[in-house]
């Protein structure tokens, strides 16, 4: 057997890539409508970057990610998620000093991650995320929500579950912490190793762990809600009020928690409900971080952001029987017989390309019937024929491919007649 595609990737072929492109151009003009610029950053960065930002206590950096060194003995690893080297970047060009505030940003790239491949979980993934810098004004989470929301919306998902909760503020948080301890401590040795450690250096990442997800303690588990100071509270408050005010329905879980470190205030999950779905029903994470930028070096800026897959969307999709729209046909197909034919056609092809036609001759010597059928299968709207005679009288035959009907053109100025809509 020849060489094989690596464990959990994909190849994403024509036929299939036209869904991936419709999606990414609805993405791009949801983020022009918001107002969200695109941001490239490396595939690659310092693995320091993941591990400050992230956290050395998540699943991503214990045990996910994919580092190496490179020839010249740095720590490199391939990014795992978008946010860190947005907020890396933002922080090192000084964005936070841009006149336009807050700096609203958003990107669509490959993310890896060394996971147990299954339905759902892909070792390289396409991520879309936005990031929102600069502002703690609740209205921005509710922007940053409804932006994912009406994403989703405009692509024809509709049973979708968006789920929120409130971190606090760090004195929040703190106080819940005591909490979770006192709570778990006395029983931690029926929870999984992960959570035995957990339980040392970030007690509340115990709520998000899949093993133990089941274990009574969970469902007892002091809630961050009964912590939040009054600011906390109030702002939570905000972010909930205005997200009614655009009619936008969720749920309050007080245990999500979300996988990445840094998460404060406000956080979020949107769950596909559709029957069939599967186990893994997350389609998208997000929430507020607001040490973020100054643990990579930038000044004390607030942020809120979320990240969403590409290939969970899909699914969700199949799920809900959602069908995205493709252009599936071609306006000229050349049927050009004898040489002579074919000499004028390789012009002609190229004529109507750039006059903004989508064209197609045959490169297989095909004889005219099977040139016919070769239209049929590319959808082409006309078929041009170019047969001796009529290059002896200056004409080619315009055939439309539903109706049947025919047209003689001439060959001279072809293209100006098409335009003009022969
Ligand atoms: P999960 O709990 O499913 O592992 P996560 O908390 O690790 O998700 P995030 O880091 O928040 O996920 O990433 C945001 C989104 O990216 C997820 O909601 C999911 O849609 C998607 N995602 C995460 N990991 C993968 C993966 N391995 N393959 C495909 N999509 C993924
Ligand atoms: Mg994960």
């Amino acid at each position: 057997m020849g060489i094989q595609i690596p464990r959990g990737t994909q190849d994403i072929l024509p036929g299939e890539v036209e869904k991936w492109q419709y999606i990414e151009k609805t993405a791009r003009d949801i983020c022009q409508k918001y107002q969200y610029k695109e941001i490239r950053t490396p595939i690659f960065e310092q693995t320091e970057l993941f591990q400050r930002s992230v956290g050395d206590s998540t699943d991503i950096v214990q045990k996910e990610m994919y580092t190496f060194t490179d020839r010249g003995g740095r720590s490199l690893t391939l990014r795992p998620e978008g946010t860190a080297a947005v907020v890396r970047s933002y922080a090192e060009n000084k964005m936070y000093g841009q006149t336009i505030q807050p700096v609203k940003l958003y990107y669509i790239g490959p993310m890896f991650r060394y996971e147990r491949p299954q339905a759902g979980r892909y070792r390289q993934f396409v991520q879309f995320g936005i990031e929102a810098i600069g502002s703690d004004d609740p209205a921005i989470d509710a922007e940053v929500i409804s932006l994912a929301m009406e994403f989703y919306r405009n692509l024809g998902l509709r049973e979708l579950r968006l789920v929120i909760n409130s971190l606090g503020d760090r004195s929040s948080r703190s106080a819940l912490r005591e909490a979770l301890v006192a709570h778990f401590q006395p029983n931690i040795g029926e929870f999984c190793e992960d959570c035995q450690q957990r339980l040392k250096t970030n007690p509340l990442r115990i709520l998000d762990c899949k093993k133990d997800r089941g274990h009574k303690l969970m469902q007892t588990a002091p809630s961050i809600l009964d912590y939040l100071n009054e600011a906390s509270s109030e702002y939570f408050e905000k972010v909930k009020k205005l997200l009614k005010g655009m009619g936008i329905d969720f749920v309050v879980d007080p245990n999500l928690v979300r996988g990445l470190d840094y998460y404060n205030h406000t956080a979020f999950e949107i769950m596909s409900e559709a029957e069939g779905f599967g186990a893994i029903t997350t389609l998208c994470g997000g929430g507020r971080y607001d040490g973020l930028v100054e643990e990579v070096g930038g000044p004390d800026k607030p942020g809120i952001g979320f990240a969403l897959s590409v290939e969970r969307l899909l699914s969700a999709l199949d799920a809900e029987g959602v069908a995205l729209p493709q252009e599936e046909s071609i306006d000229y197909f050349i049927i050009a017989l004898g040489e002579e034919a074919e000499e004028y056609a390789v012009p002609l092809l190229q004529q109507l390309r750039r006059a903004g036609f989508s064209a197609e001759k045959d490169y297989m010597g095909r004889k005219l019937k099977a040139q016919f059928k070769a239209a049929e299968r590319l959808h082409a709207k006309y078929a041009v024929i170019i047969g001796e005679d009529e290059l002896k009288e200056g004409k080619a035959l315009l055939k439309h491919l539903e109706t049947g009907e025919q047209t003689s053109v001439e060959l001279e100025n072809m293209v100006e007649q098409l335009k003009s809509g022969i």
